[in-house]
């Protein structure tokens, strides 16, 4: 019988910490993904047409304010392939298609302004587009700062609660300010190989419910059985697996919805695109993507890499990349390979600490079930991993009243 003491649905980063602490205490522990591959929202692509040469798909960037994910890589030896970011501009791309700094479009002096109240005025159930209007003017929000904020956020920003967009966090000096690893975002995977804990790929979950003490996970594949259980999918797959077990979390008010994010990941010759300087990325001024995120931050002798994260999803993903293409004047011939894939990331309501409030009042009275991901108090993913730091946390306290 495939029975063990912790059952972790989704090997993203969510799930995949708070596994190797469990697997690290010794608890026997099982991750159940449904793709053939652990990452979810954080994928490197590598191609046999460019050697040597990786893109990311999702998540391309680690801070050293993010501690808890700095823990994780520690714990697995990850952060000995650290490799810095170059310092390069994000730059914007205008309604008419110009590349332009974003600085250029702001009036500095009324951005000026505003800058000092940043960290005195609390953004506390404000609007995205109400805080960030107020502090650094109207226009400036309107014209060109809300494109940034739906670059960051990956989808339409303003009415996101402005709390839950950024947060200070305290440096790590003894680490690059920003970075990746030497083989992208996908070698905080790597050391899986290990196995500290049993990996069920391509095993989809369909049905969970709580019999007899025990979980009984159903997936595409063959059932589980477990006595703790992590949900460490995206918000919408939980809420429903957490409805068929008639959870009071399933009803909460003021869900997340989901934001669906069509990434391109092109290959291009290096040779053939010296027409545009090195550049860490594009945002989009009205435009069919948030934003272009490049691999220029790693430099490579041969070839660049653009993803591109469009949010139209009525236009075909091949029109939506020749368009883009064209306006970067990039020929068909400097294209060495394409790769596309669909990112879900959640949409927190205005009214988003209400719903954590209530998820953490039921959540912290359950002693079997545990949730993490990025529709707690951010997207990123030191908050994942937080998340799931803690609850891991709480399972070992409730472990030792039993
Ligand atoms: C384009 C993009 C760029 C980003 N850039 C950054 C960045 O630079 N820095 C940063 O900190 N954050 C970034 N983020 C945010 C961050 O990557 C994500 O919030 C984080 O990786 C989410 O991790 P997660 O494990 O909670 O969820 P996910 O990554 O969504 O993982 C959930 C997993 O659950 C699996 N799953 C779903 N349903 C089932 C099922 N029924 N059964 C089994 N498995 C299932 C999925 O396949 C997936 O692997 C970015 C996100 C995107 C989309």
């Amino acid at each position: 019988m495939n029975h063990y003491q912790v059952a972790v649905i989704g090997g993203g980063i969510s799930g995949v910490s708070f596994a190797q602490k469990a697997a690290n205490q010794g608890l026997s522990t099982v991750v159940i993904e449904k793709n053939n591959q652990l990452g979810g929202c954080i994928e490197t692509i590598v191609s046999s047409k460019a050697p040597s040469f990786w893109l990311e798909m999702g998540a391309h960037t680690v801070y050293n304010s993010y501690h808890h994910l700095i823990a994780y890589c520690q714990q697995n030896r990850t952060i000995n392939h650290l490799q810095k970011r170059q310092k390069q501009p994000f730059k914007l791309m205008s309604k008419d298609g110009c590349i332009t700094s974003i600085l250029s479009e702001l009036n500095l002096i009324r951005a000026g302004v505003g800058w000092p109240l940043f960290n005195l005025i609390k953004a506390n159930d404000k609007t995205v587009s109400q805080y960030f209007s107020f502090l650094f003017g109207q226009r400036n929000y309107q014209e060109t700062l809300q494109y940034c904020f739906n670059a960051v956020l990956c989808q339409k920003s303003q009415n996101f609660p402005a709390e839950f967009l950024f947060k200070k966090r305290q440096k790590n000096k003894a680490y690059p300010r920003s970075f990746t690893f030497k083989n992208g975002m996908q070698s905080l995977f790597c050391h899986l190989d290990s196995k500290e804990y049993d990996l069920k790929l391509d095993h989809e979950c369909h049905k969970i419910c709580y019999r007899n003490g025990l979980w009984h996970i159903q997936t595409s594949k063959e059932d589980f059985y477990s006595e703790k259980l992590l949900l460490a999918t995206p918000w919408h797959i939980t809420q429903a697996l957490l409805a068929q077990i008639n959870h009071p979390i399933a009803t909460l008010h003021y869900q997340p919805k989901k934001s669906i994010i069509h990434t391109a990941g092109i290959i291009l010759d290096k040779s053939q695109t010296s027409h545009i300087k090195p550049l860490a990325g594009i945002i989009g001024v009205e435009q069919d993507f948030y934003a272009m995120v490049s691999r220029d931050v790693i430099d490579h002798p041969d070839y660049r890499g653009f993803s591109i994260h469009f949010h139209d999803i009525n236009t075909p993903i091949q029109t939506l990349i020749t368009h883009f293409l064209a306006k970067l004047a990039i020929k068909k011939t400097a294209v060495i390979d394409i790769h596309h894939k669909q990112n879900i990331v959640p949409m927190y309501h205005a009214k988003h600490k209400t719903f954590l409030d209530a998820l953490y009042q039921l959540l912290h009275k359950e002693s079997q079930l545990y949730l993490s991901g990025n529709y707690f108090t951010r997207l990123a993913m030191e908050d994942c991993v937080r998340q799931s730091h803690q609850e891991y946390d709480r399972l070992i306290t409730n472990l030792s009243y039993e």
